[in-house]
């Protein structure tokens, strides 16, 4: 059956449905879906202008009691491999990333038992009283419903208090697949779905906003994947609380689930056009070079991508998995223009903080480290 006329309503600005995106997952024609998606993303962004954010991760810490079947990352607690960074090694971290033009810290790690509310707070401090400018992008909500846990505060009050000491926004990682299907199959002890979603609307109440993220590969059915994305669009909807939307492959080497079959490039834009056509109410959509590569990353602003994501200067947990894809700055910046566009560095609130017109480059690169 063709798909040209739900392409066709979609590039219309008309809204899809379940049923639209699960004949798009069934269909081959990926290059018509790109074309479609590309020409959504135009209308959010006319200028050809792909933006990225100098950003690092900081993996603070490996302890983990959601045991994820698909995980390569954590240690139990308790694990003579478990660690939790010392505060002097995360201010270093800051720093060098201040000291390359960066803006972003993303923390994240397991749901760490050990650590207190208090923990959270005094560090935000912390790192605020030092680094006034870096915006604080950090804590998944499956940390956060770790902190209400062990606090025994309600959602509300512990992302008040992270907010008040220091927290600006949330990454919207641990998502995966937003059905009880797959994560009572991958992540049973994870956070529901529910949780999730409420994590990110009541962030927004308190005053910040976060990304949505999806990862395909897990085994599900293409109805899965569009519940999650009708999901996803429910929430913003009622609250918008997600400035932007990430998706990728799940990587199954080295993990529980190594005998999963491993999805391809062509999965991955499918599953981008898809989504930018699907999710009429989010504004940005970044590429995954993290996990994909450079080159399909590059692809992806053809797919409906208009955002190169987070220049990530360390990134433990995918390559845990064994993938990693390290590029610098000025690397970006040509795969930017090599796709034909203009790179733009941004903020975390995708306020364009610096345009590199012409062959302009970074006067202060830097070379990943894990
Ligand atoms: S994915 Fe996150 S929550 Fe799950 S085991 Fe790994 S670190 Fe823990």
């Amino acid at each position: 059956m063709s798909i040209d006329r739900i392409l066709e309503r979609a590039v219309n600005g008309e809204r899809l449905s379940m049923e639209d995106a699960v004949k798009l997952y069934e269909s081959d024609e990926v290059e018509k879906m790109g074309e479609a998606a590309n020409t959504v993303m135009k209308k959010w962004h006319p200028e050809p202008v792909t933006t990225f954010v100098i950003g690092r991760n900081v993996n603070y810490t490996n302890f983990c009691d959601t045991y994820c079947r698909f995980c390569a990352f954590y240690r139990a607690p308790g694990s003579k491999e478990g660690y939790v960074l010392e505060d002097d090694v995360i201010f270093q971290k800051i720093q060098e990333t201040m000291d390359v033009g960066g803006t972003e810290i993303l923390m994240q790690g397991g749901t760490n038992p050990d650590l207190p509310l208090a923990y959270y707070t005094d560090l935000l401090r912390n790192i605020k009283s030092r680094f006034p400018n870096i915006w604080m992008h950090s804590f998944s909500p499956a940390e956060i419903w770790k902190i209400v846990e062990v606090s025994g505060l309600s959602l509300e009050d512990v992302l008040s208090e992270l907010h008040a000491a220091g927290l600006d926004s949330m990454p919207g990682g641990g998502a995966e697949i937003l059905t009880e299907e797959t994560r009572l199959r991958v992540s049973r002890l994870k956070i529901t779905w529910e949780q999730w979603i409420d994590a990110m609307k009541v962030s927004k109440k308190v005053g910040m906003h976060g990304t949505a993220t999806m990862v395909i590969g897990f085994g599900e059915s293409f109805e899965e994947r569009a519940l999650h994305l009708q999901r996803v669009r429910d929430a913003q909807d009622e609250t918008e609380c997600f400035t932007a939307f990430i998706s990728w492959l799940f990587q199954p080497e080295n993990t529980g689930m190594y005998k999963t079959k491993k999805l391809t490039a062509r999965d991955y834009l499918k599953n981008v056009a898809i989504s930018r056509l699907f999710l009429d109410n989010i504004e940005n959509f970044q590429s995954s070079w993290v996990t994909m590569g450079p080159e399909v990353g590059k692809k992806s602003l053809e797919y409906g991508c208009n955002d190169f994501g987070s220049t990530m200067m360390e990134e433990n947990v995918v390559s845990a998995a064994g993938t990693t894809h390290k590029v610098n700055t000025n690397q970006i910046l040509t795969l930017i223009r090599e796709a034909g566009k203009i790179p733009a560095q941004r903020n975390t609130k995708y306020e364009i903080i610096r345009r590199f017109d012409g062959e302009e480059s970074a006067e202060k690169d830097f070379v990943m480290q894990n």
